[in-house]
């Protein structure tokens, strides 16, 4: 006899890959056009013009053909040259994984690290070049996702950019669910995606890249070619007069077109405002049911995902399985570091709706009452429900 078949989730309320908009999911079934086809040609122009839109971008994005680690090894591959110093500053597991690409390119790499539920303190990122004036490249994770804590990118951009440095940050998981843009933030490598915020599919990478980064990365002769991870090869691949370097994803484009018009006719800031929202429900209910919030302050939360630390006793394994199987809900482990630690729900594209916030609130209550932990869902979900009256 064969075991059961494991039934769909009823609610996917994970960090990434998300929940896709129907329309992304209509938009990826569209018959798959030859890449020279005119009307693909066209197209593709199009949806570079609406990533520079989303991007707030005064130059062409970059769309690189494979989900966004793709991007952050391609970006280390390119910017970062073999006399560069480079300074990663680390407030999760992805900012230490960045420091793996960015010692195989860079002569040098300073690590600036704090615990994994703080957020890098900008006058230590200005101590830093007191000591090392020899810092060319700064790299961070805006939203480190496995601690869902934020970074203060725009004051540390400002300081990168004062001392001529270049800044390459990874902001996979905040763009699209909050105001963060490449240019006011200084960034000059910024790597995200369609499959956080956007809600859309994991398939493609997206790229926002300063005049001065791609000037450094043509000057740079390892910077890759005729490679997977060439940013330098896609520059002008959106233009219908050009070539593209290989086939794009086709169908992956569809979708990123659809998750782009839906953020663009929705209204950013009516995006991030439901983002906003969802999280400060879920956070005030994560308390008021007795829990703790991974974040050390409400400062340094994300307002993309919610981390969840779990208590002394508690096998995180068992919470996961218990929210899953009882109730259908899918939400995110801890990584690397932080596996064990915590659990986190994420709130990005589709389920940043408040009510999701008490949805993850009571599957979560839920589950840690079925395996021994006292909490109290009542509060939780009033206390959810009062922030979202609060703002009606
Ligand atoms: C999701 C994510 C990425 C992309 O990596 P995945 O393989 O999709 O997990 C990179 N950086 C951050 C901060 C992310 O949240």
């Amino acid at each position: 006899m064969s075991a059961p078949a494991i039934e769909d989730p009823v609610f996917t309320l994970s960090c990434g890959p998300v929940e896709v908009y129907p329309a992304v999911l209509r938009a990826l079934s569209k018959p798959v056009l030859y890449h020279y086809d005119p009307a693909f040609l066209a197209f593709y122009e199009k949806v570079n013009e609406k990533a520079k839109a989303a991007l707030r971008l005064s130059n062409a994005p970059v769309i690189l053909q494979g989900e966004p680690v793709l991007g952050l090894e391609a970006a280390a591959a390119s910017l970062i040259a073999r006399d560069d110093v480079v300074l990663n500053l680390a407030s999760g597991v992805y900012g230490k994984l960045f420091a793996f690409w960015a010692a195989r390119y860079a002569r040098e790499v300073i690590e600036l690290e704090v615990p994994f539920n703080e957020a890098i303190d900008p006058a230590a990122v200005e101590a830093a070049f007191k000591a090392r004036p020899d810092i060319r490249v700064v790299s961070l994770v805006h939203h480190d996702t496995p601690s869902a804590t934020i970074n203060p990118l725009a004051e540390i951009g400002r300081i990168v950019a004062a001392h001529g440095a270049y800044m390459l940050v990874d902001a996979v998981s905040s763009f699209g669910g909050m105001d963060v843009h490449p240019e006011p933030t200084h960034s000059d490598l910024f790597v995200t995606g369609p499959n956080k915020c956007l809600g859309g599919s994991p398939g493609l990478t997206l790229l926002g890249v300063s005049e001065r980064a791609w000037a450094k990365m043509e000057a740079n002769p390892d910077a890759p070619r005729a490679s997977i991870l060439s940013i330098l090869d896609w520059k002008e691949a959106w233009r219908s007069d050009r070539g593209y370097p290989f086939t794009p994803s086709v169908s992956e484009i569809y979708g990123l077109d659809a998750a782009l018009d839906l953020y663009l006719a929705e209204g950013p800031e009516r995006v991030w405002a439901r983002h906003d929202l969802t999280a400060r429900a879920f956070r005030a209910g994560v308390v008021a049911m007795g829990l703790d919030l991974w974040a050390a302050s409400e400062a340094v939360a994300s307002p993309t995902a919610t981390a969840v630390r779990i208590p002394d006793g508690i096998d995180d394994g068992e919470l996961r399985r218990a929210i899953r199987g009882r109730y259908g809900v899918m939400i995110s482990a801890g990584m690397r570091e932080t596996a064990g630690k915590l659990v986190r729900l994420g709130h990005m594209g589709p389920t940043a709706r408040p009510l999701h916030a008490v949805i993850g609130l009571t599957a979560l209550g839920g589950a840690f009452r079925a395996i021994g932990q006292k909490v109290d869902i009542g509060a939780g979900t009033e206390a959810a429900m009062a922030v979202i009256d609060a703002a009606m």
